[in-house]
């Protein structure tokens, strides 16, 4: 007996703006992980993941009452030029799932060829599928919104890329699969009706609140605006670099989505580009800011049938403030500070240069400023470990003793401030690394426990987790190595 009764809120828009397509199952399937805090936002019981029609409904082989599943139809700004046609081209909305703290959006990730796969054979390869598994989760657990993922299922049907990898399918939750290039699409095909009844859509599934205002369009646009700013901000204070930042990989609820050729910065390095096929470094780490606002645009663009020309601007032109007084929120926090002074964004600035300059790994010296003792005497314990980072010692020291001038301004005791920063500066990010380390594991050895072990540890990233220590040193050299593109 299953328990997942589906709802299609999207499939009642009319085919105008999907393509319905049955899932192509894996042969052979395995249910190889399952994300049981995923589970039970579907109100999933642990014996039902053990049951058979679960692996089938995870494999796209069964069906589960009222699923309607379909490929979305969207278009989008990819590297900067304009794609018309883009699409589901291997993943498939199978609908609605009301659980226990809302509705989600199922996605089934790797489940055939579409009308819009192009030339791609519309599966998904395992090592994608980890990261993307990975991360999802790893974002959640940092409290970044993101898509979540549910499970991973492998098979023994070969898929080619460069070389021959295997099928897999990813379950993907996400409470909206809107993206910019959705409105898009329907913009630059000149059907504003579209657009009209795609805002409609979005304003009544995602944002009741907003239905009975007059300029509730706006209100939309100001809402997808905002939180792709807080987004983006969040981004940047953690260090993380989504890599194709096209508007077909924007979520309209300003969630991260589409996780590709994704990193977390090692060292501090703001150049950093985690896309191996970014030639041009267009989605570079510092450049994500300055992209979402091009992306924000883009969407403006597309709602020029709705809004006016003016209101749209007035909007566009609010993100930039309230990215940098997000992140700078975000980096008092991190730095442990509650009050406000005029000089913090300079103090923040230079300990970033400095960062920067002496390829200082950006998470390990967040969370060993986290043990700092402003009463200690200089070369104490937590000032040594800091400094060790540094190439040039004295470059630490001289901030070192600006930052503890500035925490003799703070009230809270040293002891409050080091737990609260112990909840902002992660012991644990997803280094490509940690995820390489889990596909090897899966693709050679058919090993599917380290996926379990770091899912567990980037779940609760700030908490200690003693048995996975190597993860919280810095990335061996062999990392360096390691590229990733959009090939997947
Ligand atoms: P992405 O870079 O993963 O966001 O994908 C960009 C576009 O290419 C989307 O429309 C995808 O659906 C499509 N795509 C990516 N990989 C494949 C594949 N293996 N088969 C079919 N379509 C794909
Ligand atoms: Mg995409």
């Amino acid at each position: 007996m299953n328990r997942l009764i589906f709802d299609n809120s999207f499939s009642q828009l009319g085919e105008h703006f999907f393509t319905r397509v049955q899932p192509s199952g894996l042969p052979n399937p395995s249910l190889t992980n399952v994300n049981p805090e995923a589970a039970k936002l579907l109100g999933l019981e642990p014996p039902d993941l053990l049951q058979d029609w679960f692996l089938q409904w995870c494999s796209g082989n069964q069906r589960m009452p009222g699923s309607d599943p379909l490929a979305m139809v969207y278009s989008g700004h990819q590297f900067g030029g304009y794609s018309p046609q883009l699409g589901d081209g291997r993943g498939l909305l199978l609908g609605e799932i009301k659980g226990p703290e809302g509705k989600w959006d199922i996605h089934l990730k790797g489940a055939g060829k579409t009308p819009y796969s192009r030339f791609g054979d519309g599966r998904a390869v395992l090592r994608s599928t980890i990261r993307e598994y990975l991360c999802s989760e790893a974002m959640h657990g940092l409290g970044i919104p993101s898509t979540r993922a549910l499970s991973i299922t492998t098979s023994d049907e070969p898929v080619y890329r460069e070389t021959q990898e295997t099928a897999t399918m990813l379950i993907r939750l996400s409470r909206s699969h809107v993206r910019f290039g959705s409105f898009e699409y329907f913009h630059h095909h000149n059907e504003p009706n579209a657009v009209k009844r795609l805002a409609d859509h979005v304003l009544e599934q995602h944002l009741p609140e907003l239905i009975d205002k007059e300029n509730r369009y706006l209100e939309m646009f100001r809402h997808t605006v905002h939180s792709t700013a807080k987004l983006i901000a969040q981004w940047q204070a953690i260090g993380f670099a989504h890599g194709v930042m096209n508007t077909d990989n924007m979520s309209i609820i300003g969630e991260t989505m589409d996780y590709g050729p994704f990193g977390f910065l090692d060292a501090y390095n703001p150049g950093y580009i985690c896309n191996h096929s970014d030639t041009s470094g267009r989605y570079a780490f510092s450049r994500q800011p300055v992209i979402g606002l091009w992306n924000c645009n883009a969407l403006a663009n597309a709602l020029t049938s709705l809004i006016s020309v003016e209101q749209l601007t007035g909007v566009l032109e609010e993100y930039e403030p309230l990215l940098l007084s997000t992140l700078l929120k975000l980096q008092r926090c991190k730095l442990g500070l509650e009050q406000q002074q005029s000089d913090d964004e300079t103090l923040i600035e230079d300990l970033l240069d400095s960062l920067a300059q002496n390829q200082v790994d950006y998470t390990i010296f967040f969370r060993r400023l986290c043990y700092f003792d402003e009463n200690a005497p200089d070369q104490s314990t937590s000032h040594v470990e800091l400094r060790d980072l540094f190439l040039d010692r004295t470059a630490c020291d001289d901030w070192i003793a600006r930052y503890r001038q500035r925490l003799a301004l703070e009230q809270r005791s040293p002891v409050d401030r080091q737990e609260t920063m112990r909840q902002t500066n992660p012991k644990y990010v997803l280094r490509n690394y940690m995820a390489e380390i889990a596909i090897r594991k899966a693709e050679d050895k058919n090993d599917y426990r380290e996926i379990d072990r770091i899912l567990l540890l980037v779940q609760s990233p700030f908490d200690e987790h003693p048995e996975c220590e190597e993860y919280a040193k810095h990335p061996p050299a062999w990392s360096q190595q390691l590229s990733v593109s959009c090939s997947s």
